[in-house]
């Protein structure tokens, strides 16, 4: 009798889908990430230190309200014996990592979590050969690793700064002899690179990659991250400087400098040491813990200290760069080491 063998096949399928769909519901609907707050080392391993774990967690992140079809979104029922979903409405079947920067990865689940929790943890960032050493994988998957976590910590869409808003820029790398064009941080001999850095007193932290600091290159900064409302700008008296405001729009007596060139670091309320701060961070990693930054990744470590600097107060933050990865688009490890 193979056609009622074949006919018991499918409702047994269909009976364990159901059980297991209904197990997900009685589990608290919508269900919630059990990712809680200040998640540390420890905690994760005890609790999510293995691949099926993480991937309960992506789902309760991804579907907070239970499986949905990435391709019509409409609900889905678990297929039994694998980590998959049949959708209700096209039968697609699909997983929770489908169409996510997980998917394509031959790495564990979990060492994307362990990767992603140390750069996440790690102040004055955490370089490849780290990660190399401490989750035991070769430089190259741990060098692409880091940049993916990395690009998913981009922040978009960043509203612009008000308030008392610190201006500064700094120049970093630059370590080669003299003649050599291979080292240094910008492959172009001891030629310091501009990193551009605006700081809310108090608040959000911004830092650019520069070609330059001629007052063109410094107005478009302002344009693009400084409130129209912002109460003041403070910057050193570096010459550029209020041609740059000018060109910005920003009237004489919001800017405010502080004379560096005398020596003189603090006046009242008026300095850029909240900035200045943040440089000294930078530097620190550059030079303690990634060692050598090429130009071409300045701005995604540029982009990952800020992140990591403008949520230093989230609980959440571990959580929330997974929802960033879940969401994210893959890069290309082609795309990474093009000239
Ligand atoms: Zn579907």
């Amino acid at each position: 009798m193979p056609n009622n063998v074949g006919v018991e096949q499918v409702l047994c399928q269909f009976l364990a889908g159901h059980i297991l769909r209904m197990l997900w519901f009685i589990h608290g609907e919508p269900m919630k990430s059990s990712l809680g707050q200040n998640i540390n080392l420890a905690k994760l391993s005890e609790e999510f230190g293995s691949d099926e774990k993480c991937r309960k967690v992506l789902e309760q992140l991804r579907w907070p309200s239970g499986p949905k079809c990435p391709r019509c979104q409409e609900k889905a029922t678990p297929i039994a014996n694998r980590f998959q979903y049949d959708c209700d409405k096209c039968h697609y079947q699909f997983s929770v990592t489908a169409g996510t920067i997980f998917h394509d990865s031959h790495l564990s689940l979990w060492k994307w979590f362990l990767a992603t929790l140390l750069l996440c943890e790690a102040k004055k960032g955490m370089s490849a050969c780290q990660i190399q050493r401490t989750l035991g994988m070769t430089y190259k998957t741990a060098w692409y690793l880091c940049h993916r976590i990395r690009a998913a910590m981009l922040e978009t869409g960043k509203a612009k700064l008000d308030g008392i808003v610190e201006m500064d820029e700094t120049y970093v790398g630059g370590k080669a002899k003299p003649g050599s064009k291979k080292q240094g941080l910008t492959g172009r001999g001891t030629e310091k690179e501009i990193v551009i850095g605006i700081r809310k007193r108090n608040g959000d932290l911004r830092m650019f990659h520069a070609s330059d600091v001629k007052a063109g290159t410094i107005a478009q900064f302002i344009r693009e991250n400084v409130s129209e409302d912002v109460e003041v700008i403070m910057t050193d008296d570096f010459a550029s400087y209020p041609f740059a405001m000018e060109r910005a729009g920003v009237s004489r007596t919001k800017h405010k400098t502080i004379k560096h060139s005398s020596r003189v670091y603090v006046m009242g309320d008026i300095h850029t040491n909240t900035v200045e701060s943040a440089f000294s961070l930078l530097k620190r990693g550059i030079m303690g813990t990634w060692h050598r930054v090429s130009a071409k990744h300045l701005p995604a470590y540029l982009d990952e200290m800020c992140f990591r600097f403008n949520n230093r107060k989230n609980p959440y933050l571990f959580r929330d760069t997974v929802l960033k990865l879940i969401s994210s688009a893959n890069l290309e490890y082609r795309e990474l080491i093009a000239s």
